[in-house]
């Protein structure tokens, strides 16, 4: 789960309060998206950030640009059941 950037979801609970608050958030250059570890946007710029399709179905030459559009793809038309790779 990436966070997008405007407002989070609030839980309510002094865990998440606490986290929150402490927590600094890394900002693509590019899309001004918010993440909020190093390593996460680091492979949103890797991986994400600019890329058209950035899933791909191992079965056939299909693409996807969003996670949920593959699943679909193969469970679908491949009639594959998760968990399976999609990348
Ligand atoms: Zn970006
Ligand atoms: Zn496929």
């Amino acid at each position: 789960m990436t966070f997008d950037g405007g407002a989070m979801p609030y839980l309510g609970t002094p865990m998440s309060k606490l986290f929150l608050d402490a927590t600094q958030f890394f900002t693509c250059g590019k899309c001004q998206r918010k993440y909020r570890w190093k390593a996460a946007l680091q492979r949103h710029v890797k991986y994400e950030c600019g890329k058209e399709a950035q899933f791909f179905c191992s079965v056939c030459s299909y693409r996807a640009k969003h996670k949920s559009s593959l699943l679909r793809h193969m469970t679908g038309r491949h009639a594959l059941r998760p968990p399976f790779s999609v990348y």
